[in-house]
């Protein structure tokens, strides 16, 4: 318990599903967390469930569109300046727009890569620094089975999230010398409002292919990444851990 009091972690894509369960669990364990999603209505529930639970650590919330690139730099400083340090960053925020290849238009696409990828690497960026001087980090990046496996009606999602996997390798290899981390969780299918949109009927025709017979909570994944987050994982870089009732072995 507590080990990650004193820390200061965000988490993007906060308010909902597995990043809300994460920053839920960071708080748990005493750290900071600053919990971030487009929507701030929805993000505002988030400090009040964490004192329902008891959490140790601090939570706070602060809107961003992860897509908008001008400003997560400056958002990202910003955090760094008013808790004087960022040890830990969750690059969870995330979307699909699925269509079959044929007919995924360009928006499709540049929009899930622009929030699934390009959002991993400027908020990478801009913590990298003030983790560097500190010569301390923990950056765990939110992929999928799909990026591994790939997914039809996905082209646009498999493709962010196998990207996500490229960046989190490289940027473990450019940075663990400064004693900063980098790993990726992929979930398979997980009881959230992504999955929520599929079919009765799809839910039946998946849940028979995972070995464990069912789809994942997202506290399951969340502790996955609060494991990777901690002092536990510190000889661990560059990997991809799978928490997916084992769909994909
Ligand atoms: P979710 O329930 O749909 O929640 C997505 C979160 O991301 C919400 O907090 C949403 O908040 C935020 N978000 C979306 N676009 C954003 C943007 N442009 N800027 C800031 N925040 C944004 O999804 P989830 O299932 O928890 O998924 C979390 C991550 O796990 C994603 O990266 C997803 O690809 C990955 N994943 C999920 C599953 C699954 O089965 N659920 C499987 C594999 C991987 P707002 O809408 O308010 O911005």
């Amino acid at each position: 318990m507590a080990e990650l009091m004193d820390r200061v972690a965000i988490v993007t894509g906060g308010s909902r599903g597995i990043g809300r369960a994460t920053s839920l669990a960071l708080a748990r364990e005493g750290a900071t967390v600053i919990a971030c999603a487009r929507n701030a209505e929805r993000l505002s529930t988030l400090p009040a469930e964490a004192a329902d639970q008891r959490c140790i650590g601090k939570l706070v919330t602060r809107a961003l569109d992860v897509r908008e690139s001008d400003k997560v730099e400056k958002w990202v400083d910003e955090i760094a300046s008013d808790f004087g340090r960022i040890d830990i960053l969750v690059n969870n925020a995330g979307i699909t727009r699925d269509g079959l290849v044929m007919n995924m238009t360009d928006e499709q696409f540049d929009d899930v890569v622009a929030t699934n990828l390009r959002s991993v690497f400027q908020l990478t960026r801009a913590v990298a620094k003030h983790m560097v001087r500190a010569r301390f980090g923990r950056i765990v990046n939110i992929t999928s089975i799909s990026g591994i496996m790939g997914n039809a009606g996905q082209a646009n999602y498999a493709a962010s999230k196998a990207g996500v996997i490229g960046l989190t390798k490289s940027v473990a290899k450019e940075l663990s010398r400064r004693g900063v981390t980098c790993n990726a969780v992929a979930p398979g299918f997980i009881k959230t409002d992504m999955t929520n949109v599929l079919s009765e009927k799809v839910k039946e025709q998946v849940r028979p292919l995972i070995p464990l017979q069912r789809f994942g909570e997202p506290e399951e994944v969340a502790a996955a990444i609060a494991f990777l987050a901690s002092p536990a994982s510190g000889y661990i870089t560059g990997q991809v851990l799978v928490v997916d009732g084992g769909l994909h072995m």
